[in-house]
C-alpha cells in the first residue's frame, strides 16, 4: 500500500469542531472522477489544474494545484516539501498527494485567495463563515500575509473604538461565538470585549449550540468563555434595569428651560414603564449600549408634535439623550476590563450590580 503525506492536526484549536467524516465517496457537487488514480477521490471543479504538481485532499475532494506556489506562501507546506518524499508515496495523476484535515469548503476558500486573489467581502459573509475559513487555515499553514489581512478584517468588524462600533452594523448573532474563537486562536485581544458582548445578546440555547458553518464545522465557546457570558448576562441585566430607573427619571428641577414639568413627568413615567416591561421579556437582548432611539423618538415632541398625549419637551429630551449617550460611553469604556471580571463575578457573588 502506498503511503500518503498527511497534515492532520488532531487537536483543533479554540472550540472548533470538524464535521462528521463523510461515509459516501461521491459528492454530486463536485466534478466527475474520470482518470483519477485514487478511487473515491473527487476532483474539485474549481481547483484542478491539469499542469498542477501536487494533489491536496480535503474530505474526499482532491485539489490539484501548484507545489511551488504553496511552498512560497505557506511555512508549513514549505517545511513539508523540504523533506525528500518517500519512494512509495501515493501518487495521483503523477502528483504527490497530501491529505488535510480541513473541509473542502475551507480549503477552496483559501486556495481562492492564493491562486485567484479573491478578496474578502464583509457584506456577503454576515456570519463570518469565509473569514473563519481564511483565518483558521492561514493560521494552521503559516500563511502570514493572509492571516494578517484576515485578522485586520476581524478587527474592523469588532472594533475597539466606540465610533467605529457605532458605525458598524451590529449583528447580534452567533457570529460573536466565531469571533471569540478566532480571537482566542490568534491571540487578538482587542476583538474580545465586543465579541463577548455580542455573545451576551444570544439566548442560552444559541450560546450552548454554537455557530454552525456551511462546511459542517461548528464553533463552540470554551467552558471559560461560556462562564464569562453567563456571568456577564446576569450583570448586564442588572445594569440595564438600574439604567432604566436612573436615566428615565424626571429631574425637571435640574433641567434649565423645562416649562412643562407635569407633562414631562408623565412622559418619563411612561417611558420608564415601557422600558421596564420590555426588559422583562427574556427574548429581548440585554443591550446596554443601545441609545434607546426607538423608545425616545415616540416621546420626542419635536418628532411626534405638540399635540401628542404624552411627550417630552425639547429641553428635557435633549438632556435625556445626552445623559443616555454619556452613560453608554462609560459602559463602553468599561467593556475591556469586564472580560476577565465577568468570570470573577461568578465566584465572588458579591451582588454589586454596577458596572458604570
Ligand atoms: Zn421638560
Amino acid at each position: 500500500m502506498k503511503r500518503s503525506l498527511d497534515i492532520d492536526t488532531s487537536e483543533e484549536a479554540s472550540g472548533h469542531k470538524r464535521p462528521r467524516r463523510q461515509t459516501s465517496h461521491k459528492d454530486r457537487s463536485q466534478g466527475p472522477n474520470t482518470g483519477a488514480e485514487d478511487s473515491g477521490l473527487v476532483r474539485d471543479k474549481e481547483f484542478w489544474y491539469e499542469d498542477g504538481s501536487v494533489v491536496l485532499v480535503a474530505g474526499n475532494v482532491g485539489f490539484r494545484v501548484y507545489r511551488g506556489l504553496l511552498v512560497r506562501r505557506s511555512e508549513v507546506f514549505s517545511d513539508l516539501f523540504s523533506v525528500p518524499q518517500p519512494q512509495d508515496s501515493q501518487l495521483v495523476c503523477g502528483c504527490p498527494v497530501v491529505h488535510l484535515s480541513d473541509t473542502p469548503d475551507a480549503l477552496r476558500e483559501v486556495l481562492g485567495v492564493l491562486l485567484c486573489g479573491k478578496k474578502y467581502i464583509q457584506k456577503n459573509d454576515i456570519e463570518l463563515d469565509r473569514l473563519s475559513y481564511r483565518i483558521r487555515l492561514a493560521h494552521k499553514y503559516g500563511i502570514e500575509d493572509l492571516l494578517d489581512e484576515s485578522i485586520q478584517q476581524l478587527r474592523q468588524l469588532f472594533p475597539a473604538n466606540f465610533a467605529s462600533w457605532r458605525a458598524t452594523g451590529r449583528h447580534y448573532t452567533s457570529r460573536g461565538i466565531t469571533a471569540v474563537n478566532l480571537a482566542r486562536l490568534t491571540n487578538t485581544q482587542s476583538v474580545l470585549p465586543t465579541a463577548l458582548y455580542v455573545c451576551c445578546q444570544l439566548s442560552d440555547r444559541a450560546l450552548l449550540e454554537g455557530a454552525a458553518h456551511p462546511d459542517g464545522t461548528t464553533d463552540e465557546l470554551s467552558r471559560d468563555d461560556l462562564l464569562r457570558c453567563m456571568a456577564a448576562k446576569s450583570l448586564l441585566g442588572r445594569t440595564h434595569v438600574h439604567g432604566i430607573h436612573t436615566l428615565l427619571h424626571h429631574i425637571g428641577s435640574f433641567v434649565q428651560g423645562c416649562r412643562s414639568q407635569p407633562s414631562c413627568c408623565r412622559a418619563f413615567d411612561r417611558m420608564r414603564h415601557t422600558a421596564t416591561t420590555r426588559s422583562l421579556d427574556v427574548a429581548t437582548p440585554i443591550d446596554i449600549l443601545d441609545t434607546w432611539d426607538d423608545l425616545l423618538d415616540k416621546y420626542d415632541r419635536t418628532k411626534v408634535g405638540g399635540n401628542a398625549l404624552v411627550s417630552l419637551c425639547e429641553c428635557c429630551m435633549t438632556n435625556l439623550r445626552e445623559r443616555v449617550f454619556a452613560t453608554i460611553c462609560t459602559r463602553w469604556a468599561s467593556l475591556p476590563g469586564l472580560v476577565d471580571a465577568w468570570k470573577d463575578k461568578v465566584a465572588e457573588e458579591n451582588g454589586d450590580p454596577e458596572i458604570e
